[in-house]
């Protein structure tokens, strides 16, 4: 654990927190001190493993299953760790697909699937832990959002509109909980290596990133860490942190 651990104390939520940017956020919350619930929807041997991971550095973690686009298993999901850790002080929407298609051949199963997990399962989140952090008049809420959504990108009708959406959620969401110490981002990254972007065509990509390379998930972890505890953060609401080597410029 880091010696200024600035989350010591604290529940953390990572939603798809087993595998890809959302595992290098659990283990960056676990490190500052929090403790780490990290969901998965079928990756459970990589949820322990995280697990496991912080425990061993000193640190206290528990995975939970559930289908964050599901509103029953959302709630529930959310009941489990209140009963069981008695807060949520930080939450991490991580969770996220794509189903990519040129727009006029996109089947709506494609649309539907990934706006349910994108942005319906961010709502659902945010609203089932509106209630217990208004309550305890603190809370920090990151959602993962990206670059696409800002600028569009072919062959993502259904990824950038989700995308777009969070960003719309985010800042009404900070608005509305603002008044009881509550904030709420977005963190946008450009290109990062994982899963889901290990079958892109890297060449044409890197032309348009002017640091010249792909992000890392420690990269994306380290901004998500600084919005979920550095005393610094409490005064940032409603923003948009893009980790995207300059690739978006506005
Ligand atoms: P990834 O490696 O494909 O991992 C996706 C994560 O989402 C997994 O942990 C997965 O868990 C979880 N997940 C999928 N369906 C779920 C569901 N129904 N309920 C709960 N969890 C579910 O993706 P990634 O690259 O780390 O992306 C993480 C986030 O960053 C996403 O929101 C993505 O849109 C965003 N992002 C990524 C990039 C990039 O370049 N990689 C860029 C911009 C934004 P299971 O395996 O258990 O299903």
């Amino acid at each position: 654990m880091h010696p200024t651990a600035s989350l010591a104390g604290q529940t953390a939520l990572v939603t798809g927190g087993g595998r890809g940017i959302g595992k290098a956020i659990a283990l960056g919350l676990g490190d500052a001190g929090a403790e780490v619930v990290v969901n998965y929807s079928t990756s459970a041997t990589a949820a322990e493993e995280v697990v496991r991971t912080i425990e061993a550095s000193g640190g206290k973690a528990y995975a939970l299953q559930s289908n964050v686009s599901v509103e029953t298993e959302v709630d529930s999901l959310i009941k489990a760790i209140l009963e069981r850790s008695g807060r949520i002080d930080v939450l991490v929407n991580n969770a996220g697909i794509t189903r990519d298609g040129l727009l006029m051949r996109m089947k709506i199963d494609d649309w539907q699937s990934v706006i349910d997990l994108n942005l319906t399962g961010i709502f659902l989140c945010c609203r089932a832990i509106a209630r217990p952090m208004l309550k305890q008049k603190s809370g920090r809420i990151i959602n993962i959002t990206s670059v696409v959504g800002l600028m569009g990108n072919a062959g993502q009708a259904n990824y950038a509109a989700a995308k777009a959406g969070v960003i719309g959620l985010t800042r009404t969401a900070a608005k509305e909980l603002a008044s009881r110490g509550i904030t709420v981002n977005a963190v946008a990254p450009g290109f990062i290596a994982t899963d889901m972007t290990k079958d892109l065509n890297t060449e044409a990509i890197l032309k348009d990133i002017p640091l010249g390379t792909f992000g890392t998930q420690e990269q994306v972890a380290g901004v998500v860490r600084f919005l979920a505890g550095d005393p610094a953060a409490a005064y940032i609401t409603g923003q948009v942190l893009q980790v995207d080597g300059g690739m978006v410029m506005a």
